[in-house]
């Protein structure tokens, strides 16, 4: 049967996600299709949203607009759905060295909005801490396989969802509507992560994938109220269970689970920690990253039916509400999108693509 809708999405990571979720609540049809071969970096992320980042534990690019933007769609979308999603989780800081601790101790006292000092009810007796501690606070912690996985099934009940591994060959575009399949759709929107690097019609932007694995690791008697950050992290994952990782890989020839990452995390568990620990599972996924570090949020400038929202890279838990909404607003009241994140930026770049 044929089926017309306003919106198809490709891809259903948090950014398909996300973006179904405020058609949803305009009440705009959507279709998202979702390839069940292909890997999400969603679902191998830890699902943490720390407001601050690096060694000088600066400020993460506008977390004051973003953080408590973020914090209001998760609680309403776990409303919605009916079960915990996000939770308040403080990040517990181990020093690794004496210049972490002089940088924490230094932010501390300038331009300090999240750091604290850790408070006494906090045991860390079961850690090695040689360069003492510290505390950022505000930080979340989103159960992403929950939400992805309940997402699809209430889209899957509406018949809002398609698994299949959508291909442009199989898509024909014009500048009235677009149709794939017996889908017929006003404009059609990519989420589809690092699978757009391919993809034609945005293959001019300054992409640059990511390789990043993590451990689930068992530790029995850890709290799994904090998140714990020293050269490594680890965040609670489920019962037991923890997430322990993470690298930065920009040059890889593969996305197989690396011995050398595996090795590099049992050291560093070894150090730090005095807990027995099992690890169950070895994780990887491809970070949707480029060399701005800036999101892609918008319409191609010549087939203006086609959007894009991708880029989020290692934040893709904090700006994927928040650009989805903005691309919802765009659309639907013409408000703009942030110049730093607006595909408008690329619109010269693309524009000298033209598919023919
Ligand atoms: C190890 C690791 C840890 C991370 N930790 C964090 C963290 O703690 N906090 C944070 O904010 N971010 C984190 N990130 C980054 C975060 O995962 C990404 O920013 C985010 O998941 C990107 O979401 P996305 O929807 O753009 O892409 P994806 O999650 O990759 O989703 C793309 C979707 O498109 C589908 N798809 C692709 N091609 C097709 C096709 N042809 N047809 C149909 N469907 C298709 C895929 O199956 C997938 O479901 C981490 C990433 C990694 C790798």
């Amino acid at each position: 049967m044929n089926k017309k809708v306003t919106y198809l999405i490709v891809g259903q990571g948090l950014a398909g996600t996300w973006l179904s979720y405020y058609l949803s609540q305009q009440e705009i049809s959507f279709v998202i299709v979702n390839s069940a071969s292909q890997a999400a970096a969603s679902k191998v992320a830890s699902g943490v949203i720390n407001p601050v980042t690096g060694r000088r534990i600066v400020q993460t690019w506008i977390i004051e607009e973003v953080l408590p933007f973020s914090v209001a769609a998760y609680n309403s979308m776990q409303e919605m759905l009916n079960t915990t999603l996000i939770q308040k989780t403080p990040v517990v800081l181990i020093h690794p060295s004496e210049q972490m601790k002089e940088s924490f101790e230094y932010r501390l006292h300038h331009d300090n909005v999240y750091l604290q000092t850790i408070h006494e009810e906090i045991s860390l007796s079961n850690f090695n801490t040689p360069f003492g501690t510290g505390m950022i606070d505000s930080c979340y912690w989103i159960d992403l396989n929950k939400m992805l996985s309940q997402w699809k099934q209430l889209q899957i009940e509406k018949e809002n969802y398609i698994t299949d591994d959508f291909e442009l060959n199989d898509v024909t575009i014009t500048n009235e509507n677009v149709c794939w399949k017996n889908i017929t759709a006003n404009k059609i929107i990519f989420c589809d992560g690092v699978n757009a690097f391919n993809n034609p019609y945005f293959n001019t932007l300054p992409f640059a994938p990511n390789k990043g694995e993590a451990l689930i690791v068992e530790i029995k008697n850890l709290s799994p109220h904090f998140i714990y950050k020293s050269n490594i992290t680890i965040v609670p994952w489920k019962a037991d269970l923890f997430w322990v990782g993470s690298n930065y890989e920009w040059d890889f020839d593969n996305l197989h689970p690396s011995e050398s990452f595996k090795q590099k995390m049992i050291e560093a568990l070894n150090q730090l920690l005095t807990f027995p620990y099992e690890i169950k599972d070895h994780l990887v996924g491809l970070r949707p990253a480029n060399k701005e570090r800036r999101p892609f949020v918008g319409y191609h400038p010549i087939y203006k039916n086609v959007g894009i929202i991708n880029g989020l890279g290692t934040k893709g838990c904090s700006l994927a509400p928040f650009f989805a909404a903005q691309l919802m607003a765009h659309d639907l009241n013409g408000a703009p999108i942030h110049p730093e994140a607006s595909l408008s930026r690329f619109n010269e770049l693309l524009s000298k693509n033209s598919l023919s």
